[in-house]
């Protein structure tokens, strides 16, 4: 059950600001939320997490299933004990990181069979399987299994995965009815909508999703392959035809750019590993910019990376002791990067809540696409 109230909305784009309670949980939208693929954010823990507040973390069903097992973490209480964290978690489905091990599985009518990257056993994922799977996680929200077609896909392939999508849809609504909430509240279910780049396919499924009752819909099948160009037609697209009584998540999906590209054609929620992985790569999102700190121009910059940021790293040390430990491949560096883009998009998140409600949305938009252009 999730409680949902719009109370701002944009009188220029799609863009509004809704009220959410998930199991006693409050929040605003539009929300970023962070991966912690394994049960962390790489190389965060919990307390990093409470710090910075983020609502919903997301964790990944294939890797978790695989090790420790859905069974050992339901065992532990679910992800809420395991990781010691007290906010909301949205499980995937597994679906994703399974179609891109593309040698490794099988897709069939009823679910797909798959090698584990771990140690080459067989296993199967079906709609009822994950359903199960993501109830032993302990997940807040736990996503529908579907077909998440390759960007460059034709039509015709694209057609017969969103109709497979939607007979899984089903199936993940009868295993939800037919199943215990084992977390410590209610476990919702969202919907996914697919349809690859094509219009006509992308309203059918946006249609034909939200007419089953999930208490969320997602679109899925972007940022995988796609042009910018297709992505943004098929947001476009969407945009007027959402449920409004429901919240709408873009899966995967998260530059500064794409972010602001949802949130103005109506999207609630985001999740990407981006903030996190390019961090760990030296790329550090900032107030004037993207920048890569292991740029030689930081050997000597004893100001702090973003003077505009209060997080750990820019309250505390110089661009040129992170450039330093950048360059040395130094764990502290990744974690101190980590800390610092996950805290520009929460507050990056927050201003964009902010100018909605203030109806300054558009000047917004502008200020950022200046610095972030697409
Ligand atoms: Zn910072």
């Amino acid at each position: 059950m999730i409680q949902l109230e719009s109370i701002t909305e944009c009188t220029n784009t799609y863009a509004r600001v809704c009220n959410a309670i998930i199991n006693n949980y409050e929040f605003q939208t539009p929300q970023f939320m962070p991966v912690g693929t394994k049960a962390t954010v790489k190389t965060l823990d919990s307390s990093d997490l409470d710090e910075l507040n983020f609502p919903i973390i997301l964790a990944n069903t294939y890797h978790l299933y695989l090790r420790p097992g859905s069974k050992r973490i339901y065992e532990a209480g679910g992800l809420k004990k395991f990781m010691s964290y007290s906010g909301l978690f949205l499980t995937d489905s597994g679906g994703f990181q399974v179609y891109s091990l593309k040698h490794l599985r099988k897709i069939k009518e009823d679910g797909v069979e798959f090698r584990s990257i771990i140690d080459g056993s067989k296993h199967f994922f079906s709609p009822t399987s994950v359903i199960n799977t993501q109830r032993e996680l302990g997940a807040d929200i736990m996503m529908a299994f579907d077909e998440c077609p390759p960007g460059d896909c034709d039509w015709n392939y694209a057609k017969d995965s969103m109709e497979k999508t939607h007979r899984w849809a089903n199936q993940c609504l009868e295993a939800k009815a037919n199943t215990q909430n084992i977390a410590l509240g209610p476990q919702n279910l969202f919907g996914i909508i697919q349809g690859g780049i094509f219009d006509d396919l992308r309203l059918k499924s946006q249609e034909i999703i939200q007419s089953m009752e999930f208490d969320g819909y997602a679109v899925g099948g972007l940022s995988v392959g796609e042009s910018q160009k297709d992505k943004k037609r098929v947001l476009k697209l969407l945009a007027p035809g959402y449920r409004e009584d429901k919240l709408r998540y873009l899966m995967g999906v998260g530059t500064p750019q794409d972010l602001m590209l949802g949130v103005e054609n109506g999207i609630d929620l985001f999740d990407c590993v981006m903030p996190t992985r390019v961090a760990r790569h030296g790329k550090l999102y900032t107030s004037q910019g993207a920048i890569n700190i292991k740029n030689a121009k930081f050997r000597n910059m004893d100001n702090p990376v973003d003077s505009n940021c209060d997080c750990k790293l820019c309250s505390r040390y110089s661009a040129s002791y992170l450039h330093h430990l950048m360059r040395e491949d130094e764990w502290t560096g990744f974690r101190l990067a980590s800390l610092h883009n996950l805290e520009f998009f929460q507050k990056f998140m927050q201003e964009m809540r902010f100018s909605i409600k203030t109806g300054n949305f558009l000047d917004f938009l502008k200020y950022w696409r200046n610095i972030y252009p697409t």
